[in-house]
């Protein structure tokens, strides 16, 4: 058995457009400390799972690329949208 690394919570940077959930509150990823939205939604998952990790898309990519191991609250949805931003991110080289 392998050690429970812990939920990531995949957050979008403040400085990335796009729509931001109302009542999202800024937080800095667990990773580079850049900061990111946290939705109310993902503010009660943390208060129910406070191991959880926030993570900026591209560290949570970078995570996921590196860690077999599977992310629970990844959805489908959730997925292509890192895709989207990643892509983004490549081609704007604004990071
Ligand atoms: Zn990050």
């Amino acid at each position: 058995m392998a050690m429970p690394e812990g939920k990531i919570l995949i957050c979008r940077a403040v400085n990335s457009p796009g729509y931001v959930v109302p009542g999202s509150l800024p937080m800095g990823c667990h990773e580079c400390n850049k900061v990111v939205w946290v939705s109310p939604a993902s503010l009660l998952l943390l208060h129910d799972n406070p191991e959880m990790q926030i993570k900026c898309m591209t560290c949570a990519f970078a995570h996921m690329a590196s860690h077999e191991g599977p992310i629970e609250d990844l959805t489908r949805a959730q997925m292509e949208e890192v895709e989207e931003y990643l892509r983004k991110v490549h081609n704007n080289g604004n990071d």
